[in-house]
Order: structure tokens, then sequence, then C-alpha cells
């Protein structure tokens, strides 16, 4: 389990394209009632914190398998990406690890992909004890860890590192 974990790469925030999004009326597009859901849950964690609100974004499903970051070379699986260079943020998700991930593994990488995309975070690589990720915003999908210690890990998201 441990080595699947850490096979599952989050795409960084680094622009990479620029597809010229348009955004309509609302305040963000996304795909589908359940990726909203992440977007509310968001708002809601943040509010008691930072209040940063989502106002610019587009969060869709589509092909993330071709974003590697070369840092685990041959077994990099990329599950997530943040597109930041253009306008409008955008947040693409891969539709089939989505479809079979634990509603934990999806609000860590919706927050994570946030984290890029909204808060402007930038990979944090550091483990405590060497194991234990110091922030969501770490390259790969971690859940053991990120159930008995939510608080502090949003603590962490939305504050800032201790
Ligand atoms: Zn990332």
């Amino acid at each position: 389990m441990r080595i699947l974990a850490l096979l599952l790469l989050i795409g960084c925030g680094t622009p990479i394209e620029d597809l010229n999004p348009t955004k309509k009326d609302k305040k963000y597009e996304v795909a589908d009632k359940e990726l909203e859901s992440y977007i509310n849950l968001f708002e809601e964690e943040s509010k008691s914190r930072k209040a940063v609100s989502i106002d610019n974004l587009i969060v869709e499903y589509g092909n993330t398998a071709d974003v590697g970051q070369g840092l685990l070379n041959l077994l990099d699986v990329t599950i997530g990406v943040c597109y930041s260079g253009s306008d409008t943020p955008r947040i693409v998700i891969d539709k089939s690890y989505w479809a079979d991930a634990t509603d934990t593994q999806k609000e860590v990488l919706m927050f994570h992909e946030l984290g890029h995309c909204i808060l402007g975070r930038g990979h944090d690589t550091r483990l405590d004890n060497g194991k234990v990720p110091v922030s969501v915003m770490y390259p790969t999908i971690f859940t053991f860890w990120y159930t008995k210690k939510r608080k502090y890990y949003l603590d962490e998201l939305f504050l800032g590192g201790y």
C-alpha cells in the first residue's frame, strides 16, 4: 500500500501550457457536483482561517498522464495538475483515478491542487521523523497521517508552515 501510495504523484503548479480557458459568469466553473463539493469544503475550511475565497478557477477532468515531473521517472503517475500560467487557473483531475479514489484521497488531491492554484503554494517535500509529510503540499497523496492529523494539515495549508 505504501509503495502504491508513493507512486501517485500529484502534478505541480508549474505552468506548462496555456489553453486560454474561458470562464463564464460564475465565480468558478467545475465539471460536476462532486468536484464542486470539494471546492465548497475548501472555502468552508478557509473561512475559519485565512478566508481566501475562490473567484476565478476552472476544475475539470482530463488527461494528466503526460504531465510527469520526472521525480520518480518511469514509475510516476500524475493524477492532478494545476495550470496557473493563464488568467484563470485550471485544475485538471485524472478521471480514472478519481473514480476509484476514497473520499480522503479526493480531499487531499483537491486541497493539494487548490493549494497550488488558489493559495499559490509550491511543493513541500519535508518529512517529520523521516516519514510524516509536513504539508498537504507534499508531492504524493498520503491519507493515513492526513486522517489522523487533519486539523493540523488544514491549518498548515491555509496559514503556512510551522
Ligand atoms: Zn503539486
